[in-house]
This record gives C-alpha cells, structure tokens and sequence, in this order.
C-alpha cells in the first residue's frame, strides 16, 4: 500500500477531497440523495473534489444493474464526481495488506464464534450484538476452517473515543464496551465494510466525510483503525437521516421508492432534499446543473438541524401522485 504514514507535507492543510460511496443493493432513494447532495455542495463549496466510491464488498447483495442504475440517477441529477469510479471489488489486495499489517502489530485475532453462538449475547442501541470477546481469551485454530478476523481494541484502560462532528457536535463512544472487538473480515471471506472504508478513505486521499446519521457510531471504530493503521484523521459531517411515517430509515428493506429521473421529478426532489437540510430556497432554476451550482454558493453546514429529522411522507408517493394528474 501506498501513503500509509505521515510525511512532512501532512503538516500543510490539505485540498478538500470528498466522496459519495453508496452500496449497490438498490437504486438511490431520497434518503441517498440528501447524503449525495450534501457531500457534494459540501466538497464544491469548499473548492474541492468529489469522488464517486461503489461499495460493493458485499459480494451476496451488490449488483452491477444497481450500479448501473446509481450511475444514471447521479447522471440525472448533475451530481458530476471527478476522477475515475473506484470500486471495492477490485481492490481486495489493499484490504488485505492492511489486515497484514495489523495482524503484524498483534491487533487482530480469529473468531470462530457463529452468528448462533452470538445469539445471546447482549446488543448495544443500535441493535448490534456486543463482542464479548470469546475467541480473544481461546487459542483458536482455524485451520482449514470458517472464521473471520476481529480487531483487538484496547481494553486496560477501556478507552472513550471522541469525534467532533461538523453537525453532531462531539460523539463520545466506548467501542470496547458499546460494541467489543468488530470484525474486519467476515467467515464468508468478505471484507468488512469498517476495513474497507477506513482504507478507501486514506488511499484516496479523502479529507472530508459527509453522510448519513445512521453511520455516526460506525466513525469512533473507523477512527480507532485509522490510528492502528497510521493513517491521516478525517472531518466528519452527518447529515440526518429521512424517516419514513413508520418512524423506519428510508431504505431498501423499507421499499424505498427509486429516485425518478425526468426533469420535473428531479427538480422538485432537490427542492425537497434542499429544504430537508434546512437550506434557504432557490427561486429560478433551469436544471440541476443550475441548481447545484446556486445551491454550493448559499450552502452553510451550520443550518442543518441535528439528527433525529423527520419528514411525514416519501416525497416520491406525492410526485408520482402530482405528475398523474
Ligand atoms: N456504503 C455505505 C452506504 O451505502 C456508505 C458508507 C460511507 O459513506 O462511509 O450506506
């Protein structure tokens, strides 16, 4: 791997470089395009670029017809990402150095405890099981068998790990008693996505992380492996998230409805994602071109109103039902 430590340059204040990095499981909803918008006018704000990253690590749900579909809905919505489209698949090798890596440091270990044996185990608020750190303590040997690769936090003394959000203000977490030592590589042998995030982010060079509140506790575990790896500290902005009228994340498992990609849909969905991240409104708009460039100049971070927000009803039932008419 390239540009793992820190060199005399690091001292300079670096160029924004931001990035959208949906997973193609599904098409973009509203709830992708409020992440997707704010990232962008966030790095075109700023003066910087914004990168396009397709996660597709998980190898069971992610379809290249999901891509393809991401593409034109982004296409559609003159969300323009510069340099080439990273994607995850086909950067394996990366992932596995910096495992390699850790595992040299001593600070990662098998685990051949089932998602079974876990059942009982206790789940912190997201609902996530807590590692209670069975195959830490055991001399596991995983030859020839299922297992997948745990990171070991440090426990004596447990840690608090702080992040200042640019809209969440400070997150404090204690990883090893909220979630216990994760894991960076499933049995199945997919790469997690903590792992492959953390190592995207450094190698290309992101400075600037915008996106969804439902990934705010992932940050203090992304954090904690970027210092293993010496790897460069981001900024971190989370934008809230869209429910449904079911209290439910807009989400594939919720049947969001498709982002729609005629002109009158997309203009009246940025109009909606715009409003939703408490921006002041635009008046005259061509195109989504146009409304993105008016947008970056009257963007301000700080309006946005901290996570939980809520909007009553998919916008898109509403457009469907307007364009009938
Ligand atoms: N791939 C993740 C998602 O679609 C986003 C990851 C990230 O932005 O860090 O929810």
């Amino acid at each position: 791997m390239s540009r793992i430590t820190s060199g005399p340059d690091e001292q300079r204040p670096r160029a924004y470089v931001g990035r959208f990095a949906p997973s193609p499981t599904g098409p973009l909803h509203f709830g992708s395009l409020i992440a997707a918008l704010a990232s962008y006018v966030d790095a075109r704000a700023a003066g910087g670029s914004w990168l396009l990253r397709i996660e597709d690590v998980d190898r069971e749900r992610s379809r290249l017809e999901h891509e393809a579909a991401i593409r034109r809905q982004l296409a559609a919505f003159a969300l323009e990402h510069d340099g080439d489209v990273v994607r995850q698949s086909e950067r394996i090798d990366h992932y596995r150095s910096a495992l390699e890596r850790l595992r040299d440091q001593g600070s990662v270990y098998p685990c051949v405890c089932s998602r079974r044996l876990l059942e009982t185990a206790p789940r912190n608020q997201e609902g996530e099981v807590i590692y209670p750190g069975s195959c830490r303590v055991r001399a596991v040997d995983t030859f020839g068998g299922r297992h997948s690769i745990r990171f070991k936090l440090a426990h004596s003394p447990p840690q608090d790990e702080v992040i200042e959000d640019r809209i969440e203000g400070v997150i404090t977490q204690n990883v090893a008693k909220d979630v216990g030592d994760f894991v960076l590589l499933r049995a199945d042998g997919d790469v997690a996505y903590q792992l492959a995030v953390v190592v995207d982010d450094e190698l290309q060079g992101v400075t600037d992380v915008v996106r969804g509140a439902d990934l705010l506790l992932n940050t203090p575990r992304q954090r904690i492996l970027q210092r293993a790896l010496g790897f460069r500290d981001l900024r971190y902005a989370h934008v809230p998230i869209v429910t449904n009228d079911q209290g439910e994340k807009l989400s594939k498992q919720t049947r969001a409805i498709a982002l729609p990609t005629d002109h009158n849909s997309v203009l009246a969905a940025l109009r909606r994602a715009w409003a939703f991240l408490n921006q002041p409104a635009l008046e005259q708009v061509s195109s989504a071109r146009d409304f993105l460039d008016q947008a970056t100049l009257l963007w301000a971070v700080s309006r946005i109103k901290k996570h939980p927000a809520h909007i009553d009803k998919e916008p898109f039932e509403s457009l469907e039902a307007a364009q009938n008419l």
